[in-house]
């Protein structure tokens, strides 16, 4: 069998590592977009303290946190090592006390049947400094031991060289669809047909796009992220927890005296690819606000990326109904550095016949309608 990939995300990597580790003979063709999600986005895999609760979303959400230890082992026991994860725990900080006690029970609820999730504390303003040092003074924390940070770049990186390691093959390309005589006709930006057996789409936010020429709308939509990446020269970082205050902006840091403060959430924002003005002051804003000791920090880079955002918070995985040989992963959102892996992995059963280690019944693209 010979499978063809559409993007190479963070989704797309791990689909074609997985089919290549089975193997299947895998194409993989990435236009790479300016913006692609994968490599802006933050990289924060701790889904017990969301306050989303979405059940089927949340059980996608877990299972890809739980995975990462079997996907971090199999890629180490490959020979890749520059993986950028780190299990670095997590500190939930809140400013209203009622909010503190509600994150803590639903953190300790959550954790409960989930072993990976590590330890669960509280520790008072001072200990929560002393693993994340900027921090406001004055804030306690619940610390969550098994929460980690993986670098999207490296990782992706890593799943797409071992695939090609296994046989699989990696070029640059726009790939368009169409339908011919009642099949499939997948083409390269110089007209070439593409062959394959099975095509697995998972060009994120610009899916629409290679859809809509089957006429199918796909309702998927980029939602602009700009992300502000710090340096503070000199100063170990590497084992600084992740910091996930209640709103929607975070911190984490890497092991080069980076630290990153992130994002925006901008809807209806196109294909934007530019650092604004209010974006760059919300970022900072509120990372300021809650680690002051930032504020000399050095302004390396603002990250720009387009999270995949399907109508419903749940992703978009699955065969596509009517057009047998098409399946579609999407709709990743803010959480596919943590679902993208093991949800590449469920794709890559699905496509090559295997049991499949969860249903994806409650992931079909069943909002894929035809336009015409
Ligand atoms: P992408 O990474 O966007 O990849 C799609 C690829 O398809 C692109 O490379 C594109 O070039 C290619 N493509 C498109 N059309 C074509 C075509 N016609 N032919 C060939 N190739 C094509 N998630 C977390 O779990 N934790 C986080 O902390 C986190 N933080 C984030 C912060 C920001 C600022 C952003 C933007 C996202 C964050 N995310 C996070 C979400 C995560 O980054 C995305 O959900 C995930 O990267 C989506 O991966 P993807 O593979 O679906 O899409």
């Amino acid at each position: 069998m010979r499978v063809l990939v559409i993007g190479a995300g963070i989704l797309g990597a791990s689909t074609a590592y997985h089919l290549a580790l089975k193997g299947v003979k895998v194409d993989v063709v990435d236009e790479e977009h300016q913006g692609k999600a994968t490599l802006a986005g933050a990289g924060i895999v701790c889904p017990w303290a969301t306050k989303a609760d979405e059940p089927e979303w949340y059980e996608m959400y877990a299972a890809g946190a739980r995975f990462y230890d079997e996907l971090i082992t199999g890629l180490v026991a490959r020979g890749e090592t520059s993986l950028g994860y780190r299990k670095v725990g997590a500190l939930v900080v809140a400013e209203d006390p009622g909010e503190f006690e509600a994150a803590e029970q639903r953190v300790r609820e959550r954790t409960k049947a989930a072993p990976e999730a590590g330890k669960v504390s509280r520790l008072t303003p001072a200990e929560a400094r002393a693993l994340f040092p900027p921090l406001r003074d004055g804030l306690p924390a619940i610390h969550i031991s098994g929460a980690a940070r993986v670098d999207a770049r490296l990782l992706a990186a890593a799943m797409l060289r071992a695939a090609i390691s296994l046989g699989a093959t990696y070029r640059r390309d726009n790939v368009s669809l169409a339908m011919r005589d009642g099949g499939l006709l997948t083409l390269g930006s110089s007209g070439q047909q593409l062959h394959a057996d099975e095509i697995v789409v998972t060009a994120g936010a610009w899916a629409s796009r290679i859809l809509q020429p089957l006429g199918l709308h796909h309702p998927v939509q980029p939602q602009k992220g700009q992300i502000v990446h710090l340096s503070l020269p000199g100063v170990a970082t590497a084992q600084w927890p992740v910091l996930l205050p209640m709103g929607s902006h975070y911190l984490l840091a890497f092991d080069d005296s980076r630290v990153v403060i992130g994002a925006t959430r901008e809807d209806n924002s196109g294909f934007d690819y530019r650092v604004t003005a209010a974006g760059q002051h919300e970022v900072l804003s509120a990372g300021l606000s809650i680690a002051p000791g930032l504020a000399n920090a050095t302004h390396i880079e603002t990250r720009i990326g387009f999270r995949p955002a399907a109508p419903t918070i749940r992703p978009i995985l699955g065969r596509v109904p009517g057009l047998p040989g098409l399946t579609i992963g999407n709709g990743l959102g803010a959480s596919g550095l943590t679902v993208g892996p093991f949800a590449g992995k469920c794709l890559a059963d699905l496509v090559s016949g295997q049991p499949l280690d969860r249903s994806l019944n409650p992931y079909s693209p069943q909002g894929l309608t035809p336009t015409a």
